[in-house]
Order: structure tokens, then sequence, then C-alpha cells
């Protein structure tokens, strides 16, 4: 349930309401808007029963939350939500560029990529030193050696690094050395880790598991939320279908539906969601024209040579073109490039 209040509802008013629910041991998240304040209400709702919640000053109505997810949805928070990181603002006018390669390789392969990318506009460096890996075989990441890598490539070009976690411990790792965490579509369902992470606070991005829908990665934003962390972005980065052209079917429709049912913001895989890098550009043009807030894409020196999704990489010319084509699109979507 949520408690709308009176657009003139002073603060002395939110803040008796907040007293009442939390003296009855009832979850309070807060929504301040620019017209009104939202309450979001978590908890058994019987015990409200005989209280004078509904003729409170400032009350305007109480409303059921018919969703199964509840403060990721629309009713407890019809603005969007615009994610603050260290300046840098995600769901707003400007749109986010997240680029770099699948996982920290080396010391040359991340400062090289960083260097060029950050000549590119891009804000945010993404690098994988934890990866969760098909196979038991494949290269696994440099772990915390390659937190230490981009955490000295961020001292060195000012960019903010995002880094997947895959677990408790690797999260606590990443806390020290990253920007925002990424939980990968392996994970997404992991309800504990989603849980941690929601208690660090830290800003998160959060892919859409390999076979979820929409009201499942959801559900999943919720359990981050729950626990007092708002900073969620969402990420599309396609679905397992019978295709077999592509790695995977980026849902693109999932776009506009998350933008009508959530107030987080959305950002595009084009690179998982194709695994073929000449389809990355097409699908990064379409996934901007859908609504979305951002981009995250694979970039390499080399693909050929890289250890893990070379075959999806781009190399620093399709870069540069991508960002040239999507400079030209965003204005028409009233969106712009931070360059
Ligand atoms: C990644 O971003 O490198 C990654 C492993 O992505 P996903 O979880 O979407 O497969
Ligand atoms: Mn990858």
């Amino acid at each position: 349930m949520v408690i709308v209040m009176k657009s003139k509802a002073t603060q002395d008013q939110i803040n008796n309401v907040e007293k009442l629910l939390k003296d009855l041991g009832l979850g309070v998240h807060i929504s301040v808007g620019s017209e009104r304040t939202i309450i979001g209400v978590i908890g058994d709702k019987r015990k409200l029963a005989n209280t004078p919640l509904e003729i409170m000053p400032g009350v305007e109505r109480l409303v059921p939350i018919v969703e199964p997810f509840k403060l990721v949805g629309k009713t407890f928070k019809p603005e969007s939500s615009i994610i603050n990181i260290k300046g840098i603002e995600v769901g707003g006018r400007s749109l986010a560029i997240i680029a770099g390669p699948c996982a920290v390789e080396s010391e040359e392969q991340i400062m090289e990529t960083a260097i060029f990318l950050k000549s590119q506009g891009v804000q945010f460096l993404r690098g994988g030193a934890y990866k969760p890996r098909t196979s038991p075989y494949s290269f696994q990441g440099l772990g915390e050696e390659g937190l230490k890598l981009l955490a000295q490539v961020r001292k060195e070009t000012g960019l903010l690094i995002v880094s997947e976690v895959v677990s408790h411990d690797s999260l606590e790792k990443a806390m020290e050395y990253v920007d925002v965490v990424q939980i990968g579509a392996r994970n997404m369902q992991n309800f504990d880790l989603l849980q941690r992470v929601g208690r660090s606070k830290m800003p998160v991005i959060l892919k859409r598991g390999l076979s979820s829908n929409i009201e499942e990665w959801l559900n999943a934003a919720e359990y981050i939320m729950s626990e007092g962390n708002y900073n969620i972005i969402l990420c599309e980065r396609g679905i397992r279908t019978f295709e077999t052209h592509t790695r995977n079917t980026l849902d693109l429709s999932s776009v506009p539906i998350i933008k009508e049912t959530s107030h987080l913001p959305i950002i595009v895989d084009p690179s998982h969601g194709t695994g073929k890098w000449n389809l990355v550009t097409p699908m990064a043009r379409a996934g901007i024209a859908a609504g979305a807030d951002g981009l995250m894409i694979e970039v390499h020196p080399n693909p050929q040579v890289a250890l893990s999704d070379g075959n999806q990489s781009l190399n620093f010319q399709s870069f540069s073109t991508l960002m040239d084509e999507i400079r030209k699109i965003a204005p028409i979507l009233k969106r712009e490039l931070p360059i």
C-alpha cells in the first residue's frame, strides 16, 4: 500500500505518519516527488486497523498496490528516477555510455581501452574481474588483481568504474575499488546477493536473467530496493529463445514496458544481446530509439585475441562509429551525449 500525502503536507505531518508506521513495525519507504510525497508501506497491513492513518493531517489517500513488485513500480513513485553516481546522472536527459572489455586482462589492455573511451566521451568503464563463465575451464577473470587495475585506471583517467560481483566475497572487495556494481544475468535471482547489494547502498546495474520475464526481473530489483538501496539501473541483455543466429534475443520491447511500469532507468547491452560485433551498432541504435537511458558496450583493443567475448566486442574504430551514430539519433529523442 502507498500513502499519498497532500501536495501541501508539511514535513511534520510526513514525520508523524512515518512514526506511526514505524511504531507498528512496518517497513517505510519515502519517495519525495516534485508535487507530493508518497510513502510506501511494507508489512502486514492488518496492523493498520484501528489507527487514525486515513484521517491524519496531510494524508490525501491510501492506495493499494496491485502489482507483485511495489517499490520499483510507478504507483509508489510516478516520476522517473535519476540515479546520481558521483555527479553523473543516469536516467536524465544525458545518455549513459558504459563501455569496456568483457574482462580486465592486463594493465596495458585496460589502460589503453580506458584512454580511448575517455576520448570518446564515455563516462563509465566496464571490465569484469570475476567472470561467471559457462565453462569452468574458460578464463575466470583476474579477481582482486583486476579490481586493483580498474581502480588505478580510475585514478589516472577519472572514469567511473563498473564491475560484476558474483558473491558476498567479491561484493566486499568490489566495494573498495568500484563505483557501480553489476549483477549479471546468471545471478539475477541470487536473492541473498541481491539483499546484500541492497544493504550496501552501492549503485547497481541489474541485468535481466537469461530466461527471466519482466515481472521476475522487477521482483529481483524489488529485493534490492526493499533493503533500502534505491540506486538501481536495469539492463536488458537479451533472453534465451529458439533463435540460433544470435547468442540471445535482445528483447527491446522490455524498454518501453519498463518505462510504463517502473520508475527505474534502463540501459541496453547489445553486445551480450546479440553475441556478434556486427549486430552491436544497429541494435544500440534501436535500443536508444526504443527509449533506453544508455548503453553497455563491450570494447577491446584487439577483439581477435580477447580472453572472453571477442566475437561480440567492438574495436576502437567500430566503437567510434557507434558513438557518431548515437550522437545523431539522440536529439530526435530529446536526449544528448556528454560530448
Ligand atoms: C558481462 O557483462 O560481461 C556479462 C557476463 O553479462 P551477462 O551477465 O549479461 O551475461
Ligand atoms: Mn562479456
